[in-house]
């Protein structure tokens, strides 16, 4: 077709569009940032939640723009109808908000690029198309379903590349005078583009995280427009990303395989290519296998899981933080002092391959996370999420809130900071001593069976000798003391020498002691206990396990 039979065969397939690519190109001019300065975007389909998978990845386009002075902002990708769901919007601004991932621009807070769902910018595609036509690298393709379902069978009786090209782009080469012909007939199309690729040739692309890459150049007759008018992923993200000035297309590795197709649109466009960072599929060990985490089959894939079962955000971030770059963890566990946004994160420090997605390690982070909180921040954060999921429990922690924070500070001041908790739900299990009506119901059933010890021997020593004022020294030298003059070892080494000389030593009498009062045989500091428990609780607390045990 001739140039003058083009333009008509645009102005007849596009009469409505109003504006040509120049305006849009002055409407969205280049962003006025320093040198470096990444513009970053996260393109969820409306699916209405964000998995772990699109929580990384809006993670680093969040990372990466805010600690080069960029801009990370979020485009809806709502051209596959199939893939929306009513209210889609909504849910993944909430997920990302609870997760305190804050897109500057978006369709919520607006911004210059805008609008910032694809659905809204049809007439932009479609002028870019329009031109596309006219240039003779697109053209109207009327095949059925049923005549590209034939092609395929053919293909892969054949084992060849399934598509449509070279001959199988039946519909290429129809003239102008046959396609006003279907057009009257009222013939569906779709808009194709008119591949200038040649398989035989080579490309090479430099991913930011993958690396040199090489691939043949794209050859097919790919869709860009359906017959709705509303284009494919493929049109809509390369002219969104160039218009809203994308500098670092951060997405899913599986999308490395139409990287030639994607290249080969900015070219023909006109446009400047982006630079790629394909982000390796976020994985979990499975039966002995690593399989790609899986949003039917893994509760933890989904970001609400989080919240329910009380791992903090911040510790999920920490964890995100981990997986993103390999040199994370050690600069987090050197610098407690530290948050994230002080860490300088680089695209060579990504995973090539899967990304293993390990809840243990997480819960490893977490525990991390909650030894460097103050007893009180945890007592807070503790009872907000209570209020949420376990309203009962909220009472009874705002009924103990003094001795709470009490209990919850133990040990907090040390180089080494306890480990017990990793999530909200913990606290009530590793802390249930702290609150007398928890302590009473549950913790006594698990007196059945364990180690018996007795009573009046302890009960003898709080009611003789405990004194709540004392150092932590006296206190220990008391205990020993009164170890000694009870027949057993002052310490388990004297023990071990002459095992018949003593009934036992005085690490049993604390044993005996922290199992009647807190129902564990591991606990905080037990001096700590005692005091704020108070003598009057500690031997309540005796005087049930004796009936108990009797
Ligand atoms: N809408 C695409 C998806 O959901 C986004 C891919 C991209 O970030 O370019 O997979």
């Amino acid at each position: 077709m001739e140039l003058n039979e083009r333009k008509e065969l645009a102005e007849l397939l596009f009469p409505n569009i109003k504006h040509d690519r120049d305006y849009y190109e002055k409407m969205y001019p280049d962003r006025n940032l320093k040198e470096g300065a990444m513009v970053t975007r996260f393109g969820p389909s409306p699916t209405g939640f964000v998995h772990m998978g699109s929580l990384f990845g809006s993670f680093c386009d969040a990372v990466f723009a805010k600690q080069t002075d960029g801009v990370f902002y979020l485009r809806i990708e709502d051209t596959d109808q199939k893939r929306s769901v009513e209210n889609g919007i909504e849910g993944i601004f909430n997920d990302l908000e609870a997760f305190n991932i804050v897109p500057d621009e978006s369709s919520v807070v607006g911004g210059d690029y805008g609008p910032y769902i694809q659905s809204e910018r049809t007439e932009i595609y479609q002028t870019y198309v329009k031109d596309l036509i006219e240039e003779g690298y697109a053209y109207p393709c009327f095949m059925s379903e049923e005549e590209i379902a034939q092609i395929r069978e053919e293909q892969e009786l054949s084992k060849i590349k399934i598509g449509i090209y070279g001959h199988y782009a039946v519909d290429r080469d129809l003239s102008l005078e046959e396609i006003k012909e279907k057009l009257c007939n009222k013939e569906e199309y779709v808009i194709r583009l008119k591949s200038p690729g040649n398989a035989e040739n080579e490309i090479e692309v430099v991913d930011c995280i993958k690396g040199r890459m090489k691939f043949p150049e794209h050859d097919m007759d790919t869709v860009l427009l359906k017959k709705d008018g509303t284009p494919t992923y493929h049109l809509a993200h390369v002219i969104d990303d160039h218009l809203m000035h994308t500098t670092h297309v951060i997405r899913g590795d599986e999308w490395v395989a139409s990287l030639p197709l994607h290249i080969q649109l900015f070219k023909i466009l006109g446009f400047k290519i982006p630079k790629y960072a394909h982000t390796a599929p976020i994985t979990k060990k499975d039966e002995g296998g690593i399989r790609k985490l899986s949003k039917r089959k893994d509760a933890e894939a989904k970001v609400s899981y989080y919240e329910e079962v009380g791992i903090p955000i911040e510790a999920v971030k920490l964890y995100l933080a981990t997986i993103l770059n390999s040199n994370f963890e050690e600069w987090y566990l050197n610098n407690s002092d530290k948050s994230i946004e002080e860490f300088t994160f680089t695209f060579d420090k990504m995973a090539i391959g899967g990304t293993l997605f390990d809840l243990d390690k997480l819960n490893n982070i977490s525990k991390t996370y909650f030894s460097r909180k103050s007893g009180e921040e945890v007592y807070n954060e503790t009872l907000e999420y209570a209020k949420k999921f376990d309203k009962d429990y909220a009472l009874l922690l705002e009924k103990y809130e003094d001795d709470m924070i009490k209990f919850l500070s133990i040990e907090k001041d040390s180089d080494r900071p306890r480990k017990d908790i990793s999530k909200y739900s913990d606290v009530k299990e590793e802390f249930s001593y702290a609150i007398d009506e928890l302590f009473y119901k549950e913790n006594y059933a698990k007196y059945d069976g364990g180690k018996q010890f007795s009573t009046s021997l302890i009960k003898k020593y709080v009611e003789d000798v405990l004194n709540l004022e004392a150092t932590n020294e006296e206190w220990f030298n008391d205990i020993k003391e009164f170890a000694v003059e009870n027949g057993y070892a002052a310490s388990p080494k004297e023990y071990k020498k002459n095992p018949e000389n003593y009934i036992g030593h005085v690490g049993d009498i604390c044993e005996a002691l922290r199992v009647m009062i807190t129902g564990r045989d591991k606990s905080p500091d037990l001096f700590s206990i005692v005091k704020i428990l108070g003598k009057s609780r500690v031997l309540e607390r005796i005087n049930r396990y004796e009936n108990l045990t009797r």
